[in-house]
């Protein structure tokens, strides 16, 4: 049995790191710890519980947890009672390793372990005892509810968890386990929950959600015709895809039921050559992913893609990373999410001896990000003086402007009138740039 009242007149911070799966699972760890009464608070001081919500993909991670859970030193000794705990990938990663290396810390639990938060903490406040609750649950069916506080009008909405594609460079396999699915089912009914606490606009969340798989045999492009035909939500958005498994059949889907599958595909490339994609373990070739990309643009003209893309990949030669620059003259990104890269634990590419030195990665960086703006800039003008949908997200009282995102993704800015949050309106747009549009609202 759980004590509702543990909680009570606590106070509970979370720090979070990382990706949106991870700001998705602190908003589920505040919804469960609030079940056990803790208020959340905004700043660690006035915390009873801290948290951790540690990310592995950014640079020296491990040392990112020590450093900030050190920041509490002075705060433990004030408050004797305070308990620290580390949380997401990196806990995942060290498990029982990190109470060893980091003395101040009192928890540390798996991205597995989320849900049994509330019993950790109950143990932990009742034995006193250090706890380490890092153990995949594979075996397990994926069935978790969205659970958000306040979820506005638009939401992430966790369809599948884990990867099993190990990408020579990604350590999310090993920190998120085996790719499991959501059936189906729980899906519509979690949806259609949504919609009746106001929420217009669903993202998809997955590290792979094209290769979704109910229970039932369901795919990612029969769950977004079942969202889009059977539930009353407005907009349908999701996050990330992969390229070997994006499809005719889902972009006919897309196509199909525009009107509520927004069109906007992140389709990460991560190379533009064929041998570095087969060095990242990706399935696919130069030439398929170019076929895909048009493809999509043929079927769904006028939509908008987006990539990820890693220079400086272990080997990576000066002609291939020269391929990687042609792509953007091939493949019409409106943006692109560009990284160095770098080694990380567990990753068949962080072994390899062929690394390039942080001055070649930051120089291919550069020149890539150069090129990219200017088509960028390029690419924004179809926009000028074109009417786009928004749903409004946000009206500031003072200036009197909205934002929302268009279909295609874009931040978009006007002058508008109360109460337009949560309504699908009509801009005008009169300036366009890479990532944001401003114009006037067609009343
Ligand atoms: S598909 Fe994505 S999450 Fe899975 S291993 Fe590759 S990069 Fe990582």
């Amino acid at each position: 049995m759980i004590s509702h009242d543990l909680g009570k007149e606590k106070g509970v911070y979370i720090s979070t790191y990382g990706c949106q799966m991870n700001v998705n699972d602190t908003e589920r760890m505040y919804t469960l710890l609030e079940m056990l009464n803790y208020s959340p608070v905004s700043t660690a001081d006035r915390a009873d519980l801290i948290i951790v919500n540690s990310c592995s993909v950014r640079e020296k991670p491990v040392h990112k947890v020590h450093s900030e859970v050190g920041r509490y030193k002075d705060l433990k000794i004030k408050k004797p009672h305070l308990k620290i705990g580390v949380g997401g990938c990196v806990a995942q990663q060290e498990k029982k390793k990190l109470l060893k290396d980091v003395p101040l810390l009192d928890f540390v639990f798996g991205t597995d372990a989320i849900d049994q938060l509330p019993k950790i903490v109950q143990d932990l406040m009742a034995q006193n005892n250090k706890v380490v609750s890092a153990q995949f649950e594979h075996a397990k069916p994926y069935h978790v509810e969205t659970l958000v506080r306040n979820p506005g009008v638009s939401t992430f909405v966790n369809i599948t968890k884990g990867c099993d594609n190990f990408c020579t460079f990604c350590v999310v396999p090993f920190t998120r386990g085996r790719e499991r699915s959501r059936p189906l089912r729980h899906l519509l009914q979690d949806v259609l929950n949504l919609t009746k606490r106001g929420v217009k606009e669903v993202t998809l969340l997955g590290q792979n959600v094209n290769s979704y798989t109910s229970e039932c045999g369901a795919n990612f492009a029969q769950l977004m015709k079942a969202l889009a035909s059977d539930t009353p939500i407005e907009r349908i958005r999701f996050t990330t895809s992969h390229p070997k498994d994006f499809d005719e059949e889902l972009v006919s889907v897309m196509q199909e039921h525009r009107d509520k599958i927004m069109d906007y595909i992140h389709l990460p490339v991560q190379s533009g050559n064929s041998e570095v994609l087969a060095r990242m373990n990706r399935g696919y070739t130069r030439e398929e992913y170019i076929r895909k990309a048009k493809m999509i643009l043929e079927i769904m003209p006028g939509a908008a893609l987006s990539t990820d893309i890693i220079v400086g990949f272990p080997g990576e030669t000066q002609g291939q990373f020269e391929d990687t620059m042609t792509l953007l003259d091939e493949v019409p990104y409106e943006s692109i999410f560009s990284f160095k890269y770098s080694p990380r634990p567990f990753t068949k590419a962080a072994r390899w001896e062929d690394q390039l030195s942080d001055k070649e990665k930051s120089q291919r960086l550069y020149r890539l990000q150069d090129q990219h703006k200017q088509i960028a800039f390029e690419l924004a003008k179809r926009y000028q003086n074109q009417k786009v949908s928004v749903l409004v997200e946000e009206y500031d009282e003072e200036t009197g402007k909205a934002n929302g995102r268009s279909t295609q993704n874009k931040l978009t800015h006007f002058q508008a009138d109360r109460n337009l949050v949560g309504e699908t309106v009509q801009v005008l747009i009169k300036e366009a740039f890479p990532q944001t549009l401003r114009g006037e609202w067609i009343r």
